[in-house]
């Protein structure tokens, strides 16, 4: 098959494989039409840096028979795969073009798990030393491949992820008989932890990751976010990713309902949450059924169902009380604080000049010890009528 076509093929396929670096549902973006399709994600890292990813398969061949993916070796679908000079060189045709500047390469399993995770390590060993490229490279890890690889492509790699794709054991029965949670998922995972706790802090520089797919086997959002949990508390995981499951014709999924996206955004709300406002599991509230309120947002739930920590006094309140009220996020708490510094916050007016969003915070709040204006004349018309 001609490098061109191979092309199309494998880089119009990784956009079924979420690899956190780029939100394939909502924000993908064709950019460059005219560069034989290929499909590059801008994308942002952890810390700042920008980074175009050229984002492909290595094979879309596979053995498995996971039932949401296109590439389940029961679908009917044209397959192909790079050799590893052929994807090494373009690969480094488009950083020299400028046209990418990162590399994020994932495979379906061609034979076994082992032999094709083997043929990406050397591909990004030829990438890194014969190449000489010191920049992003993020490397899936094949479920079912041994420590020793983990251990090659912790080396190589800028960052490496392995999907769960479902909180538990319990939810792999109904999508897939190969695949197995525990052996092949959350150990490999639980390995790169320990791995990353004891490398030095060059190694791996952007982390792990993982990602679930959200409603694929009836799980809950409770079952997904105590997994999440867990991971956030007891591991060095950078980020969990979480993609609303779609159903993709001639696959044994087809008939099932698509998740929300709405859901996912849920999700990402109450990651956020966790990761950045100090929220905690227990605090979360779910409905009767064990998923998110989808009508509103989860902090403004917990605000809801915990009226006895308002009004929170704007003028005196810490930074941990300031982000629990809806509105503050981290970047108009920290501002509230920094201008208290210099002066008190006097007027409903004054404060919502502070930043975007805080109207949503009025009902919550004082200042200096006063209802905000607007809200007292929300509550004297609502006892007229
Ligand atoms: S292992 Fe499963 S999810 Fe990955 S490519 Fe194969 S069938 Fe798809």
């Amino acid at each position: 098959m001609e490098l061109e076509t191979k092309l199309k093929i494998l880089s119009d396929s990784a956009k079924y494989d979420i690899c956190g670096d780029c939100f394939i549902s909502r924000e993908v973006k064709r950019v460059s039409p005219v560069t034989l399709n290929q499909w590059i994600y801008p994308t942002m890292l952890p810390d700042g840096r920008k980074v175009k990813l050229f984002k492909v398969l290595m094979s879309n061949a596979c053995e498995n028979d996971c039932a949401y993916c296109p590439f389940n070796a029961y679908r009917r679908v044209k397959r192909t795969s790079f050799t590893k000079e052929e994807l090494a060189t373009y690969f480094m045709e488009l950083v020299r073009k400028g046209i990418v500047s990162g590399l994020f390469l994932s495979s379906g399993i061609r034979g076994n798990p082992e032999k094709t995770m083997q043929e990406m390590i050397e591909t990004v060993e030829i990438i890194r030393k014969k190449y000489q490229f010191r920049g992003y490279i993020h490397l899936k890890i094949l479920p079912g491949v041994s420590r020793q690889t983990i251990e090659e492509a912790f080396r190589l790699a800028s960052r490496i992820s392995i999907n769960l794709e479902v909180p538990d054991e319990r939810f792999f029965k109904g999508i897939s008989q190969k695949k197995k949670f525990s052996k092949y998922l959350l150990s490999p995972l639980l390995y790169i932890d320990k791995l990353k706790k004891e490398a030095p802090r060059f190694f791996l520089k952007d982390g792990f990751t993982t990602q679930f797919v959200v409603g694929v086997s009836g799980e809950k959002d409770i079952d997904i976010l105590k997994r999440v949990w867990d991971l956030y508390t007891r591991t060095s995981i950078s980020r969990v990713y979480y993609s609303a499951f779609h159903p993709i014709p001639g696959t044994p999924l087809e008939g099932k309902e698509p998740t929300p996206p709405l859901r996912e955004h849920r999700l990402y709300q109450v990651d956020y949450l966790f990761r950045k406002y100090g929220f905690e599991l227990e605090e979360l509230v779910f409905s009767e059924g064990g998923n998110l309120i989808l009508e509103k947002d989860p902090k403004t739930v917990w605000a809801t169902k915990n009226r006895w920590f308002f009004p929170v006094e704007i003028n005196r309140a810490d930074y941990e009380e300031l982000i629990r009220v809806p509105g503050i996020g981290p970047k108009s708490a920290k501002k509230i604080i920094k201008l208290r510094q210099i002066k008190k916050i006097n007027s409903e007016e004054e404060f919502l000049k502070i930043g975007k969003g805080l109207q949503k915070s009025l009902p919550y709040i004082t200042i200096n010890g006063q209802i905000p204006y607007s809200q007292r004349r929300k509550i004297v018309i609502s006892t007229l009528f």
